[in-house]
């Protein structure tokens, strides 16, 4: 079984994006900017946002966090991201989720500019994705596509199924695949007999949110296997997917690992999405 693996593949997404960044700098006097808003005291969410700032040094890219206290209002948090959309040097606004229960993830997805929406998430930036005029992709869909893209796995005609249906993953990742020609079924909670579904597949993407969900006998012989799950709590408390990996070699052609698969795919397409919207403000 081929391991496909995202941290290789984000270390070129990444490598790519340096002459990028440099060229953006030369021509505009500064790097392209990530802000990042985060609110409350949440660890793993102060964790996931530091780990994007280093992500954006990596490349030579800058980043600003501006961590807002727990009793932020709605009013404050929209104001804030006025102010963001306003501001000429800041090319990329990501809101970090979840936020407290007080504030309204609605408010913001229908408030950051589709111009310099990361994260591709918004109401307008997912309106523009699925017209097929995007301004950037969902990252996390956009990453299983480089992933695919880098080991020359074609889905033109082949049968793909998707499992999980959320706007962060699931439905745009049967577009993007829609998109490259691949003949697309899309599973969710209601799908009767999810089994027989997926082994007819010649690629399968598991994004369902529970934690090893599918194994050697949901996947026909010789089928790709890519699992978006992430969960803390695997054998052991260690990090696992929705996929029984260690089941798969020997049956399957190739499969993603988690960790090690599209997670690290996830912060690589935004910083590229960051790039790409700042070239696409500056007119290059
Ligand atoms: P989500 O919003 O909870 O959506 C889960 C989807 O799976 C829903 O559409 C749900 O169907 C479907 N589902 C649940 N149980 C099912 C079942 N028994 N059979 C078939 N479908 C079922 O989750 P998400 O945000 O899409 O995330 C999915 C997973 O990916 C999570 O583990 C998340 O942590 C992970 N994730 C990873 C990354 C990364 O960077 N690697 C990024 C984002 C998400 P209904 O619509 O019918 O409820």
């Amino acid at each position: 079984m081929l391991i496909l693996n995202g941290k290789e593949v984000a270390k070129e997404v990444r490598s790519a994006l340096v002459p990028r960044v440099a060229n953006f700098k030369d021509k505009t006097g500064r790097p392209p900017h990530l802000s990042v808003v985060i609110v409350g005291d949440d660890p793993a969410s102060h964790t996931y946002v530091k780990n994007k700032k280093i992500a954006c040094e990596k490349v030579g890219m800058t980043s600003t966090i501006h961590s807002m206290p727990a009793t932020t209002t709605q009013a404050q948090l929209n104001q804030a991201l006025e102010k963001l959309n306003a501001d000429p040097e800041v090319d990329g606004i990501l809101v970090q989720f979840p936020l407290p229960k007080h504030l309204s993830s609605d408010e913001v997805l229908r408030l950051v500019s589709p111009e310099k929406d990361a994260d591709g998430l918004t109401y307008a930036s997912l309106g523009y994705f699925f017209a097929g005029k995007p301004f950037v992709s969902p990252c996390t869909p956009a990453g299983v596509m480089q992933i695919l893209k880098h080991y020359q796995i074609s889905v033109q005609g082949r049968n793909v199924v998707v499992v999980g249906r959320s706007n962060i993953v699931g439905k745009p990742m049967a577009h993007m695949l829609t998109e490259a020609h691949a003949t697309v079924t899309l599973c969710h909670s209601k799908t009767q007999n999810l089994s027989e579904v997926t082994r007819l597949a010649d690629i399968v993407v598991v994004a369902a949110g529970k934690a090893r969900f599918l194994g050697k006998e949901d996947f026909k012989k010789d089928a790709i296997v890519i699992d978006v799950g992430m969960h803390g709590s695997g054998q052991g408390g260690k990090l696992c997917g929705d996929v029984r990996f260690e089941e798969l070699d020997g049956w399957v052609k190739a499969a993603t690992p988690v960790p090690g698969g599209v997670g690290p795919m996830t912060i690589a397409m935004l910083l590229q999405n960051t790039c790409l919207l700042a070239e696409k403000r500056a007119g290059f």
